[in-house]
């Protein structure tokens, strides 16, 4: 007998064809087309790409965090059935339901308020403790994180924590609000290897209680790490598959363009990617990719492809046949 297992994922959260732009001097400029992708209980979905391409504005979006230039224009963003772009107070979901990690750890917590300061304001506008229960469950939190002696520092400064325990400090934020969702821009891009794992270990950790939509465009730690994974490039999303069939059958040009990047072995020196993303200034005709692709066609100057499904949970959108 045939001992066959489906796993069923449950969505906390749905994009749903994102369209986002920005007024600049030159008129209005799309910056999003149709950005789709959702997120399951759970899991840690990678949204990667190089810089430029859409992924953290795509984010904010989630957060309602946009500069006063972005203005969206299409789509939604379903969270416990609600369209978030519809939602007047997403201050009562920001940070208690759906939390950030941003890029930079030393810039975000306020060197002027203790650690312990800050968790407990958190802890207050968000869980409604006071005193004592806020005090303990602070303390809890930075003992979840693994910071040492988490009592005594409530006290510290955040100058007296090192890169990986201010990281892990946000994260107790996080965690002490319970939040389902939590946004990973970058979160280990500005600390050293020894630290980036233990800031990947702590999201493993979690991530039974918390999904994790994870911003990066380190390869390698989403090969390690993420369920899911998305590929944008200028604004696009151009390939979404599970992380193993990701790297076992990459389909999108572009995709293989960023693993051939990839340092594997001595014999293989990695690849760099002729020119850049674009800007938003600039118009291109058809696939974003063509100026960059290697297997451009006629139609690809001409047509936009859409994303298809050309496997198990694996879209691409590429006119290739193959
Ligand atoms: Fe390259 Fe054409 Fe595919 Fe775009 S649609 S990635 S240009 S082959």
């Amino acid at each position: 007998m045939i001992n066959m297992m489906y796993y069923v994922f449950v969505t906390v959260l749905e994009v749903k064809n994102l369209n986002l732009g920005f007024n600049c001097e030159c008129g209005f400029r799309q910056a999003l087309f149709d950005v789709s992708f959702s997120l399951e209980k759970g899991r840690i979905h990678a949204l990667v790409g190089e810089s430029g391409c859409g992924k953290t504005i795509s984010a904010m979006s989630i957060l309602g965090l946009l500069p006063k230039t972005a203005k969206i224009t299409g789509g939604e963003i379903i969270y416990n059935g609600e369209n978030l772009l519809n939602k007047k107070n997403i201050n009562k979901i920001r940070g208690s339901k759906i939390a950030l990690i941003p890029q930079d750890p030393m810039t975000s917590l306020n060197p002027l308020y203790t650690i312990g300061n800050q968790l407990l304001e958190v802890i207050n506008i968000h869980q409604g403790l006071k005193g004592e229960k806020a005090y303990k469950k602070a303390v809890e939190a930075l003992e979840a994180v693994q910071i040492p002696c988490a009592s005594e520092r409530m006290n510290s400064y955040p100058h007296e924590f090192s890169g990986g325990m201010k990281q892990r400090a946000i994260i107790a934020m996080a965690l002490a609000c319970n939040a389902e969702i939590l946004i990973a821009d970058e979160p280990t891009t500005a600390l050293d290897v020894t630290i980036q794992a233990q800031i990947m270990n702590l999201l493993n950790q979690i991530k039974p209680d918390t999904s994790i939509l994870l911003i990066t465009h380190d390869l390698a730690l989403v090969g390690e790490n993420a369920d899911e994974v998305s590929v944008m490039y200028a604004g696009r999303i151009v390939e979404n598959a599970p992380a193993k069939e990701f790297f076992e059958n990459p389909s999108h040009p572009y995709s293989q363009a960023l693993l051939r990047s990839l340092p594997s072995d001595r014999a293989n020196k990695p690849e760099t990617i002729q020119g850049q993303p674009p800007s938003i200034r600039q118009d291109i005709s058809g696939c974003r990719f063509h100026p960059r692709c290697d297997r451009c066609m006629e139609i690809c100057t001409d047509k936009i492809p859409v994303l298809e499904n050309i496997g198990a949970n694996h879209y691409r959108a590429c006119f290739l046949c193959d």
